[in-house]
């Protein structure tokens, strides 16, 4: 099923950018399940300035975000913060995947250039250097942590088809998102990522 016309789809394995103004909510969409998004956010009149893992999962205490959550900048702003999950199962720990996630994880000879290398391609035009991106908060992404032990397991995302987050811009942003290219986080099979952009409520 096509989306509706407000609604834009990444592509398989690929990325984009856009910009995303103080109000605006974005509503990121699994249309058929089980699909990884990796989200990135910079302030846009000041580039060094993106969200954090390490300042937003140190304030919440916890490594699971929804519904209420604020995600901070690495100056600990609120940039985002998440106002409708579906889900309520995401990661914030992990890297965008890349061509070294696929060269030494999966023993790739000729590796994708994965969510970090669309999300530099995406981003280059904004300004946004790859050294500058950062642990991106990746929607739906299902990571779990054995309390004992510290492991971590990439399991299957629990989004079925049709679920989404909805996100809320706190300051004038430019966004990355991707429609994530690594097989182990998306359950074995690559699909598209839908988006829709809702002006500011009044
Ligand atoms: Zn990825």
């Amino acid at each position: 099923m096509p989306p509706e016309a407000s609604v834009h789809e990444i592509a398989p394995r690929s990325g984009t950018a856009f910009t995303l103004d103080k109000g605006e909510r974005l509503t990121v969409i699994d249309p058929q399940g089980e699909q990884v998004a990796d989200l990135l956010a910079f302030v846009r009149g000041d580039l060094d300035e993106v969200i954090s893992s390490g300042r937003t999962l140190d304030y919440a205490s916890r490594i699971y975000l929804t519904t209420g959550d604020p995600i901070y900048s690495n100056r600990s702003n609120v940039l985002l913060r998440i106002v409708a999950d579906t889900v309520g199962r995401h990661d914030f720990l992990l890297t965008p995947c890349s061509a070294d996630t696929f060269r030494i994880i999966y023993g790739d000879a000729h590796p994708h250039r994965g969510c970090f290398g669309n999300l530099a391609a995406a981003l280059a035009p904004y300004g946004v250097a790859p050294d500058r991106i950062p642990v991106a908060f990746n929607v739906f992404m299902n990571v779990t942590v054995d309390g004992g032990t510290g492991e971590l397991k990439v399991e299957p995302p629990l989004s079925q088809a049709g679920d989404h987050v909805t996100f809320e811009a706190e300051c004038d942003l430019v966004i990355g998102l991707t429609a994530c290219s690594a097989l182990q986080s998306n359950n074995g099979s690559f699909k598209p990522i839908r988006y829709r952009i809702d002006p500011a409520r009044t």
